[in-house]
């Protein structure tokens, strides 16, 4: 059985990991309990309160917050998609050709942005464009609109756009 200790606020968690029952044999066993500290590396400051830790034999170890996924995600996918923004597909209802765009508002409010733009034959959506001069119908935000990427809005959502546009054209 491991120990674990939290001490709240801080983040820190304190784990006493013993090795597995050995399997008895005619040589004695010693049993060493290795003993970590965890520590959610925020600031070079920490290092202060890891060097207590050292002093009481306990072997620091780091991790961060700051991993790709978590930058690229948002938090909460599971509640409304068509809330977030990212990169986004919509397919034509009757000829399946597809667009990728990205949004840094909701994928709804660009959907309707679309939509204002095939009603008013407006120039200012390919996909509108498309279905006007195909003379294809526009369907709705469920049947049509695919989220391919949920992330916040910056300099890596184009870079995820022209991926998903380059995936989708070969
Ligand atoms: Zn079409």
């Amino acid at each position: 059985m491991g120990v674990v200790v939290y001490l709240s606020g801080l983040g820190l968690g304190v784990c006493a990991h013993k090795p597995p029952t050995p399997i008895p044999d005619k040589h004695i066993t010693t049993h060493i309990t290795q003993k970590w500290a965890s520590f959610t590396y925020i600031s070079k400051e920490i290092s202060y309160i890891t060097n207590i830790f050292k002093r009481m034999d306990l072997t620091n170890t780091f991790h961060t917050t700051h991993t790709l996924a978590n930058l690229l995600t948002h938090k909460d996918q599971a509640h409304d998609k068509f809330s977030l923004s990212g990169v986004y597909k919509l397919t034509c209802p009757d000829c399946h050709k597809m667009y990728v765009g990205q949004t840094g508002r909701q994928f709804s409010t660009r959907y309707k942005e679309h939509k204002t733009a095939w009603c008013n034959h407006s120039t200012t959506s390919n996909f509108a464009q498309h279905l006007i001069e195909e003379a294809h119908s526009f369907g709705p935000m469920n049947n049509i609109m695919e989220t391919v990427h949920c992330c916040k809005k910056g300099a890596h959502l184009n870079t995820i756009e022209k991926f998903h546009i380059h995936s989708e054209s070969i």
